[in-house]
Order: C-alpha cells, then sequence, then structure tokens
C-alpha cells in the first residue's frame, strides 16, 4: 500500500516540488529541536542535537531544520570566514548543489551564481563535469564537493575544472576520503554491494590525482582551525576536508 502511495506521489509530483516539500517538512521538524547546545550556521538557528543521518548512522550529522550536513556546515564556514566569496564580485559554478547552499549563494548580489548538475532537476543548469559547457577561463569558484567520486572520467573532469578556472581562481573540493584506503580504488577493484553506486573510492592519495590534474592543492581542516568546541557546537564532524585547487602554472 505504501509503494503504491509512493509510486502516485512520485507520478503526480515533478523532482523539484518534491525535494520543496522535503524541506518544508524539516523546517517543521526544526521546531521540536530548539535549543542552544548547538547551531547551524547554514539556517543560523540552535537546536538541543543535531541528528544522525547515513546509511550507517553518524551521530550529530543532519540540522533538523536544514537538513545541510557537516561537511555543508564545514563548506560554508570556510567560504564565510577564510575567503572573498561574500564579499567580491565572483563568477561561480557549483556543482551538484547542496538545497540550503544554493538557497543561500542565489540571493548573494555579489555572485554572479549558476548550479549545475547531470540531473536538470536538481540545479539551474544541466552540466555534465566531464564536458562543461562553459569557455576557458570563466569562473572565479568553483565548488565541487562529493561528485568526483561519481564521474566516470575523473581525470577528464579534472582537465575540465582546470579548463574553465580562471588562472589566478578557486576549485573547492570535497569528498568522501577512505582512511583505511592509501590509494583509491576504481572499476574492478570495487567489489561490494555498496560500492555498486560510486566509480571510486578516494585513498588518502587523493590529492595527488588532484595535483596530476594539473593542481596546486592546500588541504584546509576547518574543524581543527576553529578549535573542539566550536567544532562541536557547529556541528562540523571529523576529518571533512576542503582540497583548495589553483592551476598550476605550466613550466
Ligand atoms: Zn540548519
Amino acid at each position: 500500500m505504501l509503494l503504491i502511495i509512493k509510486k502516485i506521489y512520485k507520478s503526480i509530483l515533478s523532482e523539484k516540488t518534491r525535494i520543496k516539500l522535503h524541506y518544508i517538512r524539516f523546517s517543521i521538524r526544526g521546531y521540536f529541536y530548539s535549543g542552544s547546545k548547538v547551531t547551524c550556521v547554514c539556517c543560523n538557528k540552535s537546536f538541543t542535537k543535531f541528528l544522525p543521518y547515513g546509511k550507517v548512522k553518524r551521530e550529530n550529522a543532519a540540522c533538523p531544520s536544514c537538513n545541510t550536513l557537516e561537511r555543508n556546515r564545514v563548506l560554508y564556514l570556510y567560504l564565510r570566514d577564510k575567503t572573498n566569496f561574500f564579499h567580491d564580485q565572483l563568477a561561480v559554478l557549483h556543482f551538484a548543489p547542496e538545497n540550503r547552499l544554493e538557497k543561500i549563494f542565489r540571493k548573494m548580489k555579489n555572485l554572479h551564481y549558476i548550479s549545475g548538475d547531470i540531473n536538470p532537476q536538481v540545479a539551474m543548469k544541466q552540466v555534465d563535469i566531464q564536458s562543461i559547457d562553459f569557455p576557458d577561463n570563466h569562473f572565479d569558484v568553483i565548488i565541487c564537493s562529493h561528485v568526483l567520486g561519481h564521474v566516470p572520467d575523473e581525470v577528464k573532469a579534472l582537465s575540465e575544472l582546470r579548463r574553465v578556472i580562471k588562472p589566478d581562481g578557486s576549485v573547492i573540493i570535497m569528498t568522501k576520503i577512505y582512511n583505511d584506503i592509501s590509494a583509491t580504488l576504481e572499476g574492478s577493484e570495487l567489489s561490494n554491494a555498496e560500492d555498486q553506486e560510486i566509480f571510486r573510492k578516494h585513498g588518502k592519495d587523493f590529492h595527488e590525482s588532484l595535483q596530476r590534474g594539473g593542481f596546486d592543492v592546500s588541504i584546509i581542516d576547518v574543524a581543527e582551525e576553529v578549535g573542539n568546541a566550536a567544532a562541536v557546537k557547529y556541528g562540523l564532524g571529523e576529518k571533512e576536508l576542503i582540497f583548495l585547487c589553483k592551476r598550476k602554472v605550466k613550466s
């Protein structure tokens, strides 16, 4: 019965509408967790706790109201406190936009902001990261969080990111790093059923792939930088690293 209702729901409403309804549900949920113990920097509200999230549930992960995760809050704090993102005039391309962050960035008058995804239902423009439909040297900032594990050809994707970023621009990359893997696994090296949704598991050598793609890479650990008390208060998780990529100057 539940399956039939779900099917009817899916056939009547577009994916965009369903996502909107999803987030209305979250904002109602937020009222039940109002408090002062933790604060979500993305919706600027405080709660008794962050909620568990994930196939294997992580504690203190999802904001009760806007449903942002640790990595989204890390990215927001980094952009707000450590970059010119909130005040300079910037051309921005945001891949696989997180709902809450996209909402905030679209309203920012200083940004010429475009979100892109292979699925046009979840972004402003359909964009394939392996063949980005923009001219060379076009963007000041590209945000690419938790995308590269899901892309068939990562080398091509990095080459395209390098092509469309301005020489002094910043490509901000995040991904799930499997700390028990020293070298990234892909293709036939992925054997588990749970791996079927992804093309690779990034290991501790991830930054080397970015360097081979033509970038100088700085690895930023925002949780470590703000200290343990703030990291807990803002629900920043552990080892949600930012890989800040700048175009290497060809010698
Ligand atoms: Zn929130």
